[in-house]
């Protein structure tokens, strides 16, 4: 029943009159976020309630890597836990809103250029969970995921993306949830209560993001190997940085791009996320 009649909302969703859903791209740093009331959760909160309810939620999460692409396609995705050393109140988390099987077929069936795999073992990840329990916190709309096929370079996630374009006029909203700097391995753990606190190369490379987004030159972006060593510094591994690039290739010629929650945590780590629509 929770299908059917989510499913129901989904095609009513279509009386958003030619209004396209934006898109978001979402840093979502620690766990830890997904129970703290603090700028970025409160920013979230604030966002969900400026754009239009969505039908359903389709989340490109940093923490879903595959061969070959898939998607959620169950009822009742089940709230995943993936991370260790974090207190039993994030553990105790369940975010138990509804899947959408219809959802996910007919997604599935967007995406052309690749067969999508229809997934029944995964659910919602914390890249997912963390976020969107704070902009949704009643659990009602569907929420799904799709994941990122690890085999796969940049522009093929760039060019994937743009075939999902027609869920934003039927009021999908599709986020990317990744941190455009994310560098582990360097974070001042002890900084990590300090606001706004960025190394040199972090807060430089993070201007250039920006700075690119903002003025619609993607295509460096999706090069980013070329953006010399702030680049390598900032993406050691790209799985937190292609959630961006599924958020940019789905612009469409007439959306404003904005930045929020530009900050940068413990040093090697941005919060920076972008709205597009
Ligand atoms: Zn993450």
């Amino acid at each position: 029943m929770t299908s059917l009649s989510a499913f129901n909302t989904f095609t009513g969703s279509l009386t958003e009159k030619g209004q396209l859903m934006p898109v978001l791209f979402i840093g979502h740093g620690s766990p830890m976020n997904g129970i703290e009331d603090n700028e970025f959760s409160q920013r979230w909160r604030a966002m969900a309630k400026e754009i239009p309810t969505p039908s359903a939620v389709l989340v490109v999460s940093a923490h879903w890597l595959s061969k070959g692409t898939q998607i959620t396609a169950m009822d009742n995705p089940k709230t995943i836990h993936d991370f260790g050393g974090f207190p039993k109140a994030l553990f105790d988390v369940q975010y138990n809103a509804p899947g959408n099987p219809i959802v996910a077929k007919e997604t599935a069936a967007l995406l052309t250029s690749t067969h999508v795999a229809l997934d029944h073992d995964w659910g919602l990840d914390h890249g997912t969970w963390t976020v969107v329990r704070h902009m949704y916190p009643d659990a009602t709309i569907p929420v799904l995921q799709l994941s990122i096929d690890y085999t796969k370079g940049p522009q093929y996630h760039y060019d994937l993306a743009k075939e999902l374009y027609s869920l934003r006029k039927k009021g999908v909203l599709i986020i990317g949830s990744g941190n455009m700097v994310h560098n582990l391995g360097m974070m001042a753990w002890d900084k990590m209560n300090e606001p706004n606190y960025g190394f040199d190369w972090t807060l430089k490379i993070n201007d250039t993001f920006k700075s690119l987004i903002t003025t619609g030159d993607f295509k460096p972006l999706i090069n980013y190997e070329s953006l010399g060593k702030e680049a390598r510094l900032a993406i050691p591994t790209p799985e937190h940085y292609w959630p961006l690039l599924y958020t940019l290739g789905l612009k469409g010629n007439k959306d404003s791009i904005s930045i929020f929650n530009d900050k940068a945590v413990a040093g090697s780590l941005t919060m920076t996320s972008v709205k597009i629509g």
